[in-house]
């Protein structure tokens, strides 16, 4: 099976887990995620490493979940992955079990071991970072996104609350949240820089060097200043209650998965995405 990323070490102390799925505008199957997933390992148990860049090839950091596969397939692609971060089971129940289970493990529990990762994660974004992409995203600590980046999540046009990483409120602010979700807009990197999104806004040809620059800064401070620097602010966000508000999040997210099962046979509202329009539909 070829690898979906890359694992680099482009400076003393510094790894680099690159998206290669270029063709498919790095779209994210279970494949990626669970190598992602290793890579994050490899790196946090490296004792030289002490800062985890995040970044992508090609033209866009990633089109977000791939969802060329079925329902059934997915499901079962996360069932055959031996590499599990979660504590649920069941990943080929049919109806809503199989796939709550199968989201849980892949899109929530997997983001959440990414986000507490004892070491500073930067992410650098290009071109076009859409929905299940802005989970890899906001789990990291630092953003730095070129000039022509564009964030969005849609998935209020497919008839789902939001993608499974309720991040939204905590990256935005909750009233541009909001809107950010009710719109499904494409928002620029000065905008989610005007928010707190992003760090910084650079020019394309300079995103790769800037990240290196900035992770090799961090790199040259004591390792378990930085661990516990990383661990307060999010002890910070967790007993503001960000946890539970993203689990609570990810139950009304399931919640319009099954509604649109129930009504459409299928994990969304397929009249409105063009692609999906002619997709059979599937037993629920
Ligand atoms: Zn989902």
């Amino acid at each position: 099976m070829t690898a979906l990323i890359r694992y680099e070490e482009p400076a003393p102390h510094v790894a680099r887990i690159v998206l290669a799925r270029v063709e498919k505008h790095n779209s994210i199957n279970p494949q990626m995620i669970f190598e992602v997933n290793d890579a994050f390992s490899r790196a946090l148990y490296d004792d030289q490493i002490k800062v985890i860049i995040l970044a992508a090839d090609g033209k866009h950091f990633s089109a977000g979940h791939d969802i060329a596969d079925s329902v059934e397939d997915y499901q079962a692609r996360v069932q055959a992955e031996e590499r599990k971060v979660g504590h649920w089971s069941g990943f080929q129940e049919p109806g809503t079990h199989g796939w709550y289970a199968a989201e849980k493990e892949a899109y929530l529990e997997t983001a959440r071991r990414w986000r507490n990762i004892s070491k500073p994660t930067i992410c650098a974004v290009q071109g076009k970072c859409i929905a299940g992409a802005l989970i890899f995203a906001w789990v990291c600590d630092i953003i730095i996104a070129s000039k022509e980046a564009t964030f969005s999540d849609p998935v209020v046009t497919f008839g789902v609350s939001g993608i499974e990483w309720f991040g939204h409120p905590w990256e935005l602010g909750a009233r541009k949240a909001k809107e950010f979700l009710f719109t499904s807009d494409s928002w620029t990197a000065e905008e989610a820089w005007r928010l707190g999104m992003v760090n910084h806004v650079v020019e394309k040809d300079d995103l790769a060097d800037f990240t290196l620059e900035m992770a090799k800064k961090i790199a040259a401070k004591p390792s378990f200043a930085l661990k516990l620097a990383k661990e307060a602010v999010n002890k910070t966000l967790d007993t503001q209650g960000q946890a539970n508000a993203i689990d609570a999040a990810f139950s009304l997210h399931h919640l319009c998965h099954s509604q649109n099962f129930r009504v459409y046979g299928w994990g969304m509202d397929p009249t409105n995405v063009p692609s999906l329009a002619n997709v059979p539909k599937k037993p629920g």
